[in-house]
């Protein structure tokens, strides 16, 4: 057992137990009763099951174990991002959402991505100054505390801060991540010198130690989110953005934040999406998250087949259709609702995905799709405008796979589904002078060019995928379940549910099974290992077009909540190497 010194500097009381270095081996799936916690990290599961020991609830767990993978995980995730947490508050019976997603700073436009009229090239987007938007995790950690936790910042940032300080053993994923960044973190002086040795990604084994990163907790610790948006680490993120820390002979687009846009940054408590799905409650993210409205779309057209009753192949063949028509309306009408109209009450009708159904040839798969015409299941006769069905459409590749989910419940019966990420894998690349952390590239998620309700404009939040998610039955919790992967988030939440609901497939296996994705594109995303099986021959049979080369897709975590009042996490057994689940007290 350790208790740090940095643990006695906080104020915490010796008889928190941090981490356990004794800790049982990784294990990818728990059950047993009180609180709950399913990461990709140990460390952070760690954390969170800390927090829960010390009597602190799903919230107060939820922001311990996020900012631990900040420092495990800061490749998906961090203080420089943003992310949204779907939250159960057990007490109050009732499901609040909290979006804390990147901001574009005021001084953006949507010619921010173009250049001579052209679209800039993406990768050189993402490693700039440009595609920073005004980070929002510290201030939804905050609200979260504030609003919902039981503890301080001084209390749940204390094992993340042990974790920077003492460091922590790189893996073979994150030490292949640095490799295939090589380029993009070369750019950066303070990056190269955290994260590479000699230029060179450091190898499995390495001991990493983020000292910075402690600080920049430590000071958050002391004085709350204002030592994020205001004073000296305001003044070295603006700067960082502005003038990028590039290595000598690297020209780098910088960016035009300002204090003011830090000061300013508000994070929002939204209403959840909820929509049916045989007898189950889902609540999802709403906008400026696509996530909720697309899952429920598409759970809504699956509804009214026997999915159950029906050969695998058949089932799969109408999961794949469904998902391409919610993915065409989800391209052409979602964005941030504080700057567009976005018809969702339509597009969550059960009428409106009756009318979707019917589009969906169940012997044929049906190549690429316009979007339906959600405004008349609006009952709304003011809607004035409407944007083109056809909307252009970003590459599907250039939505790309990152990002981290978790999930947390208590004792109490409060849960947090959680998701949130800096973009790519190492955001925009650039680690911020003296503080450790790296900012994003969220303002990428933007689609660079109009006419789209998803252009950048000062102040919007770009169009998102991620899905926390909270299912319910009879009232209560059944289960959570949400995932990393740009687009594939969408897909892999539904693939998930559909598993689990109409396939009975227990939650690990839900997730342990193929992951198919299709997003009316040209061909359907697949994993290594699947063209070639007697699944995909059957799926193939509908005329299913796999991409080429198939990759993994996404690392997700789930809770369920079974009928005796045990409760299971359950984390990946073999993706992003293999997840941790940990519960309170163990059962057999
Ligand atoms: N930026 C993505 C989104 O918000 C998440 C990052 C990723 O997984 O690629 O949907």
């Amino acid at each position: 057992m350790t208790t740090s010194a940095t643990a006695i500097a906080c104020g915490l009381s010796l008889s928190i137990i941090l981490h356990t270095p004794l800790a049982l081996a990784k294990t990818p799936v728990a059950t047993g009763t009180g609180g709950a916690v399913a990461t990709i990290s140990e460390q952070a599961s760690q954390s969170a099951l800390a927090i829960l020991n010390r009597g602190g609830n799903a919230i107060d767990a939820a922001v311990a174990a996020a900012a631990t993978l900040g420092v495990t995980d800061p490749f998906s995730c961090g203080i420089g991002g943003g992310g949204f947490m779907v939250i159960y508050l057990a007490r109050d019976k009732r499901v609040v959402t909290i979006d804390h997603r990147e901001m574009a700073p005021a001084s953006f436009t949507p010619a921010v991505f173009l250049e001579n009229g052209k679209e800039l090239d993406y990768e050189k987007a993402i490693a700039s100054g440009a595609a920073v938007g005004v980070p929002g995790t510290v201030r939804g950690w905050h609200e979260a505390l504030e609003r919902y936790g039981t503890l301080k910042f001084k209390t749940v940032l204390a094992p993340a801060i042990e974790v920077a300080n003492k460091g922590f053993t790189v893996s073979e994923t994150f030490s292949r991540l640095t490799q295939q960044n090589e380029r993009k973190f070369q750019q950066f002086g303070t990056t190269s010198a955290l994260y590479l040795r000699d230029g060179k990604a450091l190898e499995a084994g390495t001991l990493l130690r983020n000292p910075d990163m402690a600080k920049a907790y430590r000071e958050i610790a002391a004085r709350g989110q204002r030592a994020f948006y205001e004073g000296p680490m305001a003044r070295a993120i603006v700067d960082a953005v502005n003038r990028p820390p590039a290595a000598s002979g690297s020209s780098v687009r910088p960016g035009r934040m300002t204090l003011a846009d830090l000061a300013n940054y508000e994070a929002r408590i939204r209403q959840p999406v909820v929509s049916t799905y045989r007898g189950y409650e889902i609540a999802g993210m709403p906008l400026p998250s696509s996530a909720g409205v697309a899952v429920a779309e598409a759970l809504n057209i699956l509804e009214g087949y026997d999915l159950k009753a029906m050969p695998r192949a058949q089932a799969e063949h109408l999961y794949l259709e469904a998902s391409r028509l919610a993915f065409a309306d989800r391209n052409a009408y979602l964005a941030d609702p504080e700057y567009i109209d976005a018809p969702v009450a339509g597009l969550l009708s059960k009428e409106y995905a009756r009318q979707r159904r019917a589009a969906i040839d169940p012997k044929r798969a049906a190549g690429k799709v316009t979007a339906g015409d959600p405004y008349a299941f609006q009952q709304d006769a003011s809607v004035p405008l409407r944007p083109q069905r056809s909307a252009p459409q970003r590459k599907l590749g250039q939505e790309s796979l990152h990002t981290t989910h978790f999930t947390v419940s208590d004792k109490d019966g409060n849960v947090v589904s959680y998701t949130f990420t800096i973009e790519s894998w190492g955001g925009s690349g650039i680690v911020v002078p003296g503080y450790g952390f790296l900012l994003n590239n969220e303002m990428t998620d933007f689609d660079f060019s109009g006419p789209h309700p998803n252009v950048p404009e000062a102040g919007k939040r770009p169009r998102s995928s991620m899905a926390p998610t909270i299912a319910f039955k009879d009232g209560k919790p059944a289960f959570t379940i949400g995932s990393p992967g740009g687009s594939t988030i969408i897909t892999t939440v539904l693939q998930t549910i559909v598993n689990h609901i109409d396939f009975g497939m227990p939650m690990d296996q839900a997730l342990n099974a193929p992951r198919l994705s299709e997003r009316n594109g040209a061909s359907t995303s697949v994993e290594p290992g699947f063209p070639g099986t007697p699944q995909a021959r059957a799926l193939e049979a509908f005329g299913h077009k796999w991409e080429d080369p198939p990759e993994e897709i996404g690392a997700a975590n789930a809770i369920v909540f079974n009928p005796d009042g045990t409760v299971t996490a359950v984390s990946e057994g073999k993706r992003h190497g293999v997840g941790s689940a940990l519960v309170q007290r163990r059962g057999h």
